[in-house]
């Protein structure tokens, strides 16, 4: 079975490669926090104490790091990843990044030999966790058809968004749109209920109605509305406020670069910008709700 170096084990990553290896693959694994390698080492990965240990043997690469800057950080430069890697080895970013910082990654591959897809995903943490996340594919499509089983381990929606940094530009258009549904959820819920509401009945309502949206169905950003959402568990886990900042930033590039008129977007972005202010950053963004709360 195909060797997988996978770098970066956190909220998403973990999950990942944890249905990465119940399907089969043989998996190295590596973070800056040991205490989530040891947790996949217990379940049956390989250890490694670096990223280039990790890829030693490996015959395709994945990553899942924070941001632009880590990206670059491990694969670029003289003493970059890419540069210990064999030639024809593949590599799967799966980070959310700017697709500028993607066509660099996928322009330095490509001068290695080493076929590079960019590859952010949207579903969330319970869509890693069930292995149902969508695939926003950017790269060469001959390069999609070795990867699509590899991606079937981790995800039921894989699409070709086009050439490299494409699926970069699909993720931001598609976060854009989830922080302004989340917004908008938030501000409905605390004027429901400082109206007389009961946050479920409402809930309930708007989802069966003109207003429902991907929020109501599996993200509530009322607390106790659903169980499983981050907001019944004091906003924890899920996906931090500050990386859907960098996503909304990334949007806004994104809409200077293509003359896009984004102002919903861009007001997303401030009122995230002031979760951060208020210490909020590592909440999970459905936190946002706490700035229509009294
Ligand atoms: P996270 O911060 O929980 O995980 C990132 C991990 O990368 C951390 O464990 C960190 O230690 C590790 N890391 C950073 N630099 C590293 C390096 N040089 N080498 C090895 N490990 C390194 O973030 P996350 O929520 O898992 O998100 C990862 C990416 O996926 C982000 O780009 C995010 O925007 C995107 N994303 C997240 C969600 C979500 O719901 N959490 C959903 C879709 C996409």
């Amino acid at each position: 079975m195909t060797q997988i170096a996978f770098i970066g084990l956190g909220h998403m990553g973990l999950p990942m490669a944890r249905n990465l290896l119940k399907a089969g693959f043989v998996l190295k694994v590596f973070d800056l926090v040991p205490a989530a390698v040891d947790e996949l080492a217990a379940e049956g990965a390989l250890a490694a104490a670096s990223a280039v240990e990790a890829t030693q043997d490996a015959l395709v690469v994945i990553s899942m790091l924070p941001a632009s800057r880590h990206v670059e950080g491990l694969y670029l430069g003289d003493a970059g990843l890419l540069t210990a890697l064999k030639p024809g080895t593949l590599v799967l970013e799966c980070s959310t990044i700017a697709p500028e910082s993607a066509r660099r990654v996928h322009q330095a591959a490509s001068a290695l030999g080493i076929e590079m897809l960019d590859a952010p995903v949207s579903g969330g943490t319970a869509g890693a966790a069930a292995g149902t996340l969508t695939f926003m594919v950017g790269g060469a499509a001959a390069t999609l058809a070795k990867a699509h089983a590899i991606f079937a381990a981790m995800g039921s929606n894989i699409f070709h968004a086009g050439p490299d940094g494409a699926g970069q530009v699909a993720k931001v258009c598609n976060n854009q749109v989830l922080a302004v549904q989340m917004i908008a959820t938030a501000e409905a819920m605390a004027m429901g209920v400082a109206s007389g509401l009961e946050p479920g009945v409402l809930a309930e309502i708007m989802r069966q109605s003109s207003g429902g949206n991907w929020t109501l169905e599996k993200y509530n950003p009322w607390p106790g509305v659903m169980e499983n959402a981050p907001a019944s568990r004091g906003y924890s886990g899920g996906f931090m406020a500050e990386l859907m900042a960098k996503d909304l930033g990334l949007a806004q590039e994104a809409a200077q670069v293509s003359g896009s008129s984004t102002p919903m977007g861009a007001l997303a972005l401030q009122l995230y910008r002031l979760l951060l202010k208020q210490g909020k950053g590592k909440q999970d963004f459905s936190v946002v709700q706490q700035l229509f709360v009294e």
